[in-house]
């Protein structure tokens, strides 16, 4: 991937756009391939001037996209695939950041998300096809957010005081409101006074009045790991439809309700 700044007023975040587009090729069932793609971030007046030339609409725009392959021959390709060209505006970028009230950083990942999906034939110039497409990039959006989360765990874990078990782990909460509550297991020479970084992450969450969660990630110093039965019925108290998250090369994302399918209620 070719990445061109022409200038740097922004501090642009690329650090996850290999794997966006890795993850978007893998949707598509078109894995283990050598990708060429071009990346520019351009001024409001040059994207202005690109969409003037090509798309004949004389105005400012947050992206473009300039696929090379239609869908069939990218599928038919031999190496490497000439994917195209994506051209985002951070300026624009920031402003609709604003707007919606999201992170540059995670609408100019939206950008290219959206940009690779233009690139891969997809379009929403009618209702059906928006539908399809929009699906797509939040399936994108979504992983990507359990990828971060699983980060956080991995960040964290080297903290565990697992002196006994020497498995350490580490957690991250993603509550609803978009907090991420990170906490690592902490032993002790009484074993039962032991408590699991689950539950030191949900300790945090409910102590900052966060009740409502989205997903949990976990990560141990021996790779992907779940919960134990005492964690399970610990975060089926706020809730079954939590996601639990881990996995080594893979993401693997269980629903709590099926790793306890029939939890103890008072
Ligand atoms: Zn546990």
């Amino acid at each position: 991937m070719i990445i061109d700044y022409e200038f740097n007023d922004y501090s642009i975040n690329t650090v996850n756009f290999e794997r966006i587009l890795i993850e978007s090729l893998n949707l598509m069932g078109i894995s283990n391939r050598e990708i060429e793609l071009s990346v520019s971030f351009v001024s409001e007046e040059n994207i202005r001037i690109l969409n003037r030339d090509y798309r004949n609409i004389d105005k400012k725009t947050d992206v473009l996209s300039f696929p090379l392959l239609d869908i069939d021959e990218i599928r038919d390709s031999k190496h490497p695939i000439l994917l195209g060209d994506v051209v985002i505006c951070p300026e624009v970028a920031k402003k609709q950041a604003l707007e919606i009230g999201n992170t540059f950083d995670l609408e100019v990942e939206y950008l290219f998300i959206h940009s690779i999906f233009h690139l891969l034939g997809f379009d929403h110039i009618d209702d059906d096809d928006r539908v399809i497409m929009r699906e797509k990039e939040k399936a994108i959006v979504n992983k990507m957010k359990y990828i971060k989360l699983l980060e956080e765990a991995k960040g964290i874990l080297e903290n565990a005081y697992a002196p006994y078990s020497k498995l350490k782990v580490g957690a991250s909460l993603l509550s609803s409101d978009g907090n991420i509550y990170s906490a690592v297991n902490v032993e002790n020479s009484s074993f039962g006074a032991t408590v699991c970084a689950e539950r030191m992450a949900l300790g945090q969450a409910i102590s900052k009045g966060d009740h409502e969660f989205v997903a949990i990630a976990i990560y141990s110093s021996r790779g992907k790991i779940l919960p134990c039965g005492i964690c399970l019925q610990s975060l089926v108290e706020f809730g079954t439809d939590l996601d639990i998250v881990t996995g080594d090369e893979e993401l693997e994302v269980y629903k709590l309700k099926d790793l306890l399918p029939k939890e103890f209620v008072l």
